[in-house]
């Protein structure tokens, strides 16, 4: 069984208009005017296919398939249907659509299931207009909070008073929790090159990175450039050189693991002044909260290196964003199936955050990544090929049969 790629194709252009400026960029925001025409689209076609469609009281559309009328926990599958602001035409939309024409295939072809599939268009995961963001998944997942609803858009109308406005019932999200579920399955823009530079068509992703965030602050002896010799120096500069070469070499040798120091700043900043101090942001990712530990003591080590010269280290962390690992069977299961489509597939850790993240410790997750042209995504110039695209879907299809008939 294959999915209907031309259809597929069709609608990812058909929703890509709802939303999109002269340049050719896509601005969907939720509770906005377009956002709404979106979800009447998606709601006709959903309908159209002949799915059971509801929205749920914060605007999560869900179309259900399930023709034996099973009671049993169902598989869920989607993605967003918001963009960034100027974004593309693929980014949580792919996801959508895919999930839609996998129900509309298993439909046509009168597929019989033992579980319920759920095709879901997740509301406000970008986080553009309230800074929060996940929205949608958060609601059913049922790991929303009151400091979620109270976030502000930029005319300082809160989350709360939008979902109201936009005709929901945000003060009933807990109904909207969905509970039990089976599995959850999500597609995406893979949004990176790793899929590009190794030539595969499809990923199978394993986890969503914990992400560690620091201020670090190098305090050595300021001094003047021209009258102190370079034996003599406690040069918070050159420490930090050394730390951002001993970080990197640290995070290469670890799998799934990346490091980044984003901004520096350094004090007094003047080309004639040694500096007295330097202040440096770090930003480290893991597929394993243990191996982020790892590098972390791993640095702490070298820094002591520092210490010994006069230089002075202090630590402050800024955000701690809980990761997901992939569920194992299901990412065996998703790679026999990329193995028996004969697609050119990897192993990749996603680089963002996604819907999928927050049904962590709620059921087994898996995702889906597709190759982006030059790892292009949030602007106009996002591309999926068809493809890829249609590569992608295939793969979503043949996870759902499985898991919807255990
Ligand atoms: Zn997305």
């Amino acid at each position: 069984m294959d999915i209907n790629y031309d259809r597929l194709w069709k609608r990812i252009h058909s929703l890509g208009k709802i939303g999109i400026d002269e340049t050719g960029a896509i601005t969907r925001w939720p509770f906005t005017k377009e956002d709404m025409l979106a979800k009447e689209w998606l709601k006709n076609e959903m309908v159209e296919v002949g799915l059971f469609v509801y929205e749920d009281n914060v605007g999560n559309i869900i179309g259900i398939y399930n023709p034996a009328n099973s009671t049993e926990s169902p598989v869920i599958c989607g993605s967003h249907y918001d963009t960034v602001i100027h974004g593309g035409m693929f980014d949580g939309t792919l996801g959508l659509l895919s999930s839609l024409e996998v129900a509309q295939t298993l439909k046509e072809n009168h597929v019989m299931l033992k579980r319920p599939f759920y095709v879901i268009g997740y509301k406000d995961e970008e986080g553009n207009r309230f800074s929060r963001g996940m929205i949608g998944s958060k609601v059913i997942s049922g790991k929303v909070s009151e400091i979620d609803f109270c976030s502000k858009d930029s005319q300082d109308i809160s989350l709360f008073e939008a979902i109201k406005t936009a005709g929901y019932h945000p003060e009933k999200y807990i109904e909207s929790k969905i509970d039990p579920i089976y599995a959850s399955l999500e597609l995406h823009i893979e949004q990176g090159k790793v899929l590009e530079d190794n030539d595969c068509t499809v990923g199978v992703v394993e986890g969503i990175p914990y992400i560690q965030r620091y201020k670090i602050r190098m305090k050595g002896i300021s001094g003047h450039a021209g009258a102190t010799p370079m034996n003599h120096r406690t040069d918070p500069v050159i420490a930090m050189c050394n730390w951002i070469n001993e970080i990197t070499r640290i995070v290469k040798n670890k799998p799934y693991t990346i490091a980044t120091v984003g901004k520096i700043n350094t004090v007094p900043g003047a080309p004639n002044i040694i500096c007295d101090h330097v202040s440096l942001t770090l930003d480290i990712r893991s597929i394993e909260e243990h191996i982020l530990n790892e590098c972390l003591l791993e640095i702490k080590e070298y820094e002591k290196k520092l210490e010994k010269t006069g230089i002075h280290i202090t630590y402050e962390l800024c955000q701690n964003i809980e990761g997901v690992k992939c569920d194992d069977r299901l990412k065996d299961m998703m790679e026999s199936i990329m193995k028996k489509r004969n697609l050119s597939f990897i192993r990749l850790m996603s680089g963002a955050g996604h819907d999928s993240q927050n049904f962590k410790d709620r059921c087994p997750v898996a995702m889906i990544f597709v190759k982006s042209k030059g790892g292009i995504s949030h602007r106009k110039e996002e591309y999926t090929s068809k493809e890829d695209c249609k590569n992608g879907a295939n793969v979503l299809l043949d996870m759902v049969l499985k898991l919807c008939n255990e």
